[in-house]
């Protein structure tokens, strides 16, 4: 088995549903007493929070770059980012260590093509929303359109992740209301939507809703187990 390599604390909530998902992925399917080789590194939230609003994206990717090579150093055989928002310095982190990234929008994307899916709803914070470093990896490596809130929505999205989720703190009236923005994009054609915010599941689930629901933190670990699991080729 391969070791994992996991940047995780973004927020911890997340990362609590990664370390979960990846050792019950490693356990179904070796059993018994088998669980995920992994090496973690949780950083600081509150940093990389005040670096993402201020628009200090080179700092977060100086914080980020140095826990990888900590995590290849501490014998990661390859890399997760445990967040979507984050990968928007991927390229700067895959530059930094010589180890394998697993990109969250890769592993999500081939799971909508494989399905079928030719256009996508995109949930997550203003920044994934917004810029193109998710939603154009996903348009352009793989010829999904991906429609998004409208700023309004936005916004409630946004403020909902950082205000509530990443404190752990999961609202009935939040759900309700990110139920009416699924059900939005679902009337502007989107065939599926993407909790394209790692913490996003731990709000809203398949049984709310009849949209077919793309969890990113769920995907993402299942990928990893594959990668952790596959035979080395011959
Ligand atoms: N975990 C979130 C995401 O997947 C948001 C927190 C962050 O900004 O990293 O985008």
């Amino acid at each position: 088995m391969k070791t994992i390599g996991l940047l995780g604390g973004m927020s911890w909530e997340s990362t609590v549903s990664y370390y979960r998902a990846l050792n019950e992925g490693v356990k179904a399917a070796l059993g018994g007493l088998h669980s995920a080789k992994l090496c973690l590194y949780s950083v600081d939230f509150a940093d990389i929070e005040r670096l993402q609003h201020e628009g200090d994206w080179p700092a977060t990717a100086e914080i980020l770059c140095t826990a990888a090579r900590a995590v290849e150093a501490g014998g990661a055989d390859f890399l997760m980012i445990g967040t979507n928002t984050m990968h928007k310095v991927a390229p700067e982190i895959e530059a930094s260590i010589s180890i394998p990234l697993l990109h969250i929008a890769d592993a999500t994307a081939q799971r909508l093509a494989a399905d079928g899916i030719g256009r996508v709803g995109l949930l997550g914070t203003r920044f994934t929303m917004e810029q193109d470093f998710y939603k154009g990896r996903i348009a352009d490596g793989y010829g999904i359109d991906v429609i998004v809130p409208d700023a309004r929505e936005q916004a409630l999205v946004h403020e909902v992740i950082y205000s509530e989720l990443c404190l752990g703190r999961v609202r009935d009236a939040s759900r309700q209301h990110y139920l009416e923005i699924i059900a939005a994009l679902r009337a502007r054609g989107a065939e599926a939507v993407i909790l394209g915010c790692t913490e996003i599941a731990l709000l809203v689930q398949q049984e709310h809703t009849p949209v077919p629901l793309y969890d990113t933190t769920a995907i993402h670990a299942e990928e990893a187990v594959h990668w952790a699991l596959a035979k080395p080729h011959a």
